[in-house]
C-alpha cells in the first residue's frame, strides 16, 4: 500500500492567523464536517458534475475540496484548501477525465487544518487505487490506528477517513476481493461515517449501521440509468438527478456497469439519523423523511409558539437558519413575521481580517439590523440554537442598538448540553454555555427580557417519525454508539498521537 500523494510544502499546517483556519473565521454555531458525492456516469462529464454536486453541498464544509475521477484503472485527482468554487476552475476539471468520480468538501472535526487532510483519500492496493470520501466521525480511532501501524501502513494525515482507506486496502492486500475487503474492514470500525469510494470495480455508496450522517441515491437520465451519491437531495438536484432512495444505515450499494446492487453488510442496523442534521446542518431544501426541512424547521416554530409564546409586535429569525422557524412562530401564534436583520452573504469570502473597530462593532459585517423595522418594538427572535452564546450576547445588543423596546429569544431545539462525537464541532462540554449554566443565567447573561428552548419531546415530535430514530445525544448525553474516555479528551488526540 503506496500513499499516493505524500506531504510536501504546501501542505504544511496553515499558520493559526490565516483566515482560512477555522479558529477566526469559527461562528457560534455547531459546524458540520462534510459533504460526499459521487457519479457513476461513462457518458457524461463527471467532472464537472461532480463539480456542481459539492457546490450545492458547500454549507456542509468551507475548508478544503476535492474530486477523483476514474479514468479505467488510472485516478485524477486534485485536492485543496478553499471553497469548491476557489479549488477548481475550467482547466482543472478538463485534466479529470473518466466514467466515475468522487468529490468531497470538508470541515476538520478530526485532524488539523491543512492541505495533506484533505479528501478523496487516495490509497494504492493489490486491485488498483481506491478513491475515499467521509462524512462522520470514528470514535476508536485510537485502536484503528495502532492496528495500522502494526501491519506496517505508512499513514501521511491525521484524519480518520486515510484511517479507513487503508483498513480497506489492508483486508484487499490480503486477498480479498472489493466488495469482501470493504465489508471486512467496516466491520472494524465504529462511529459514525456514510461514505462513498471510487474503485476501478465501481463506486460504493455505505452508511454506519447506525446511519448518524445521510446518504441519498439519485438516478440520471433513463436509458441507461446512472447513478449519484450525495451527502444530501441538494447535491442531486443541482445537476438534474432524480432523488431514487436513502442508503440505509448498515447497507453498501455498489454500482457498476451493469447497475446498482444493495448489500445489507452489518447485521445490527437501527436508525439514529442525527436530529441536528434536521434542526441546522442540512439545507433548507433538501428532502429527508419525504419533505423539505423547510418544513421540518416551520414545524419546529409553531410548537415552539405553542409551548413559549410571549406578547410581542413582531417575530424576526436570525438569517439564515432561524427563519423557517421564525414564520412557523409567526403562523402559530398570529404575531407578525418581519424581516430585522440582513444578511451580508459573501462576508464568509473575503481573505482580509477586519480592522479592530469593526471588530468591536461586533457581528454587523454579518448580519445587519433594519433599524426601521425593529425602533420601538417588543422583538420575539428567533434563532435554530445556541452553543456558546457569545454570538447571540452581539446579537441582541445590536437590536436593542436598533431601537428594539424588548427582545425575547425563542431557540427551535432544546439546551445543547453535550459535545457531539460523531462529526459535528460542537465544543468540548465546558465551551457550550447550557452545560454550565441554567435556562435563568443564560437569559441574564444574554441581555435579553426572556429566554425559551423548544422541548426535546417537542423537536422529536415535529418529525412525525419514531422518537427513538434519531440520535439527539448533544442534547441528552445519550450516545448511541459508545464513546470511550480518551476520545473525549480532544479533538486534535490523532495529532497528539503523531507527536508522541
Ligand atoms: S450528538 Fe448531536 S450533533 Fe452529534 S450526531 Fe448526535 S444529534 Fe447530531
Amino acid at each position: 500500500m503506496i500513499p499516493t500523494h505524500p506531504i510536501t510544502a504546501d501542505e504544511q499546517p496553515l499558520p493559526t492567523n490565516n483566515p482560512m483556519t477555522h479558529q477566526d473565521t469559527r461562528p457560534d454555531k455547531p459546524e458540520e464536517a462534510c459533504g460526499v458525492f459521487g457519479i457513476y456516469a461513462p457518458e457524461e462529464d463527471v467532472a464537472k458534475l461532480t463539480y456542481f454536486g459539492l457546490y450545492a453541498l458547500q454549507h456542509r464544509g468551507q475548508e478544503s475540496a476535492g474530486i477523483a475521477t476514474f479514468e479505467g484503472e488510472q485516478v485524477h485527482l486534485h485536492k485543496d484548501m478553499g471553497l469548491v468554487s476557489q479549488v477548481f476552475n475550467e482547466g482543472i476539471l478538463s485534466n479529470l477525465p473518466g466514467q466515475m468520480a468522487v468529490g468531497h468538501t470538508r470541515y476538520s472535526t478530526t485532524g488539523s487544518s491543512r492541505k495533506v487532510n484533505a479528501q478523496p483519500a487516495v490509497v494504492d492496493t493489490r486491485l488498483g487505487t481506491l478513491a475515499l470520501a467521509h462524512n462522520g466521525n470514528l470514535v476508536n480511532t485510537i485502536q484503528l490506528r495502532q492496528e495500522l501501524l502494526e501491519n506496517n501502513c505508512n499513514l501521511v494525515t491525521t484524519t480518520d477517513s486515510e484511517m479507513i482507506a487503508f483498513a480497506i486496502a489492508q483486508e484487499i492486500d490480503a486477498g480479498q476481493n472489493w466488495l469482501e475487503g470493504c465489508i471486512k474492514a467496516f466491520s472494524r470500525l465504529s462511529g459514525a461515517f456514510s461514505l462513498v469510494i471510487g474503485t476501478p470495480a465501481g463506486l460504493m455508496g455505505v452508511r454506519d449501521p447506525n446511519g448518524i450522517r445521510p446518504l441519498v441515491i439519485g438516478t440520471l437520465g433513463s436509458d441507461p440509468v446512472r447513478y449519484v451519491l450525495a451527502s444530501e437531495t441538494c447535491g442531486l438536484d443541482i445537476i438534474g438527478a432524480e432523488y431514487l432512495r436513502d442508503v440505509e444505515p448498515g447497507e453498501l450499494v455498489w454500482i457498476t456497469q451493469e447497475g446498482l446492487a444493495s448489500y445489507h453488510w452489518s447485521q445490527q442496523q437501527q436508525r439514529k439519523l442525527c436530529i441536528f442534521e434536521m434542526i441546522y446542518f442540512a439545507r433548507p431544501d433538501s428532502v429527508m423523511h419525504n419533505e423539505s426541512l423547510y418544513t421540518y424547521r416551520m414545524r419546529l416554530g409553531r410548537q415552539l409558539a405553542t409551548e413559549s409564546i410571549v406578547d410581542a409586535d413582531i417575530v424576526i429569525g436570525v438569517p439564515d437558519s432561524g427563519i423557517p422557524a421564525a414564520i412557523g412562530f409567526s403562523q402559530a401564534s398570529s404575531i407578525s413575521y418581519a424581516e430585522g436583520l440582513i444578511k451580508n452573504r459573501y462576508v464568509g469570502r473575503t481573505f482580509i481580517q477586519p480592522t479592530q473597530t469593526m471588530r468591536e462593532s461586533g457581528i454587523r459585517m454579518k448580519l445587519n439590523p433594519l433599524k426601521d423595522v425593529l425602533n420601538g418594538k417588543r422583538v420575539i427572535i428567533v434563532d435554530d440554537s445556541i452553543v456558546r452564546g457569545t454570538t447571540s450576547r452581539k446579537l441582541v445588543k445590536t437590536l436593542r442598538e436598533a431601537g428594539a423596546r424588548e427582545v425575547h429569544m425563542r431557540i427551535s431545539s432544546p439546551p445543547v448540553t453535550h459535545p457531539c462525537f460523531y462529526g459535528i464541532d460542537t465544543d468540548s462540554q465546558d465551551q457550550l454555555i447550557a452545560a454550565t449554566k441554567s435556562v435563568a443565567e443564560i437569559t441574564k447573561q444574554l441581555e435579553v427580557d426572556s429566554l425559551a428552548y423548544l422541548s426535546w419531546e417537542g423537536m422529536l415530535l415535529a418529525t412525525g417519525e419514531d422518537p427513538q430514530s434519531f440520535c439527539s445525544a448533544c442534547f441528552t448525553g445519550d450516545y448511541p454508539v459508545t464513546v470511550p474516555e480518551q476520545v473525549k479528551a480532544s479533538k486534535l488526540i490523532l495529532e497528539k498521537a503523531v507527536m508522541s
